[in-house]
Order: structure tokens, then sequence, then C-alpha cells
């Protein structure tokens, strides 16, 4: 689709960041292009009826802040642990070396909002699964996953069982 040529011509492959033989998908070049970027905010935005969009700090932030904006929904950080102010619920999830743990407001949602969850690129699904962990949580409904790009070689969609996973591009 036009989209996809779109989001492929504006991905630049980084490698070996952060480390050795890890090819990066670098989305700057995409949101310094207007017209490419609200293209994929509104492809996010589309068709989905909710009452929030959670963002996973920090990439996740960009798109998802004016996804909430165009879908006329509120915007919810998830964000690395000690950065939220108030009292918060705690997921961690797997790294290749270790692990990580994200948080969410005790208080972002109402009893069952429906939520829509952004990042901007789907891996191994740790963090997609971690978020969605934290949003039922804190008593609200997970709509879907959405992000721009989904790297389909590293299985992410498999730990999504039961989610409805949207990616704008698979490669
Ligand atoms: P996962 O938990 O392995 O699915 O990794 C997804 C998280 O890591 C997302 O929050 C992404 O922002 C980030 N991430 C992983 N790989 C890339 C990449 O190649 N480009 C940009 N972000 C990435």
């Amino acid at each position: 689709s036009d989209l996809a040529e779109t989001i492929l011509g504006r991905i630049r492959d980084v490698p070996d960041y952060p480390k050795p033989g890890v090819v990066f998908k670098d989305i700057t070049p995409l949101l310094g292009d207007h017209g490419a970027f609200a293209a994929v905010v509104d492809a996010l935005a589309d068709g989905l009826e909710v009452d929030k969009v959670v963002g996973i700090e920090a990439r996740g932030f960009i798109l998802a802040a004016p996804v909430a904006y165009t879908a006329g929904a509120g915007f919810v950080p998830i964000r690395k642990k000690g950065k939220l102010p108030a009292a918060a619920h705690a997921a961690s999830y797997d790294l290749e070396y270790g692990s990580a743990v994200i948080e969410v407001h005790r208080d972002a949602f109402a009893p069952g909002d429906r939520v829509l969850i952004v990042d901007d690129v789907l891996a191994t699904g740790g963090t997609a699964r971690a978020a969605v962990e934290l949003v039922g949580r804190a008593g609200a409904e997970v709509v879907a996953v959405s992000v721009l790009m989904e790297l389909a070689f590293l299985k992410g969609r498999e730990r999504l069982s039961g989610v409805d996973v949207r990616a704008l591009v698979v490669v």
C-alpha cells in the first residue's frame, strides 16, 4: 500500500545499535516528515472507539499522544520503573540479559475503560505483554495493541495470544 511504502521508505536500519549484531529500526526520519507522521497517526487512530490511548515510554509517547488527540481519547503513559509520581502498578518482563519493570498509575483508568496500546516497534512482544497486563490490573479493557512496525521474525505476536495486534507494516 501507499502507507506501507511511505513508512518503509522513512525507517532507517542502524546496524550494531544498541549493541553488535542488532539492526535497530530508527523512526526519526518518519517523525521528521509531516505528511508521513500525520498519515501514520491517522492510520493508528482509524476505526477504533476507545476511552484512553496508552503510550509506552519513550518512542510510544511520540505516537500515542497524537493518536489519543485524533481519536478523541485521553492519553495514559506507561513508564519505566520509578518515573511515575503517584501510586502505580508494576509489571516486569524479560530482556535478553536480565529484566525490566514498567508501571502505570493505579488511577489512570475509569473501570471498564476501552484502551488502545500504542508503541513504535513490536519485537519479542515482552514489553507489549507487560503493558497489557498493567492495563488489566488497573481495571480497564485492552481493545488492541497497535504498532508502527512488527518484526515478525521475533514472533512477538505469539506472546500476545488473545490480543488484537495490529501493525501498519510487518517486516
Ligand atoms: P520487545 O519487548 O522485544 O517487543 O521490544 C519492543 C520495545 O523495544 C518497544 O518499546 C520498542 O520501542 C523497542 N524496540 C525494540 N526493537 C526496536 C527497534 O529496532 N527500533 C525501535 N525500537 C525498538
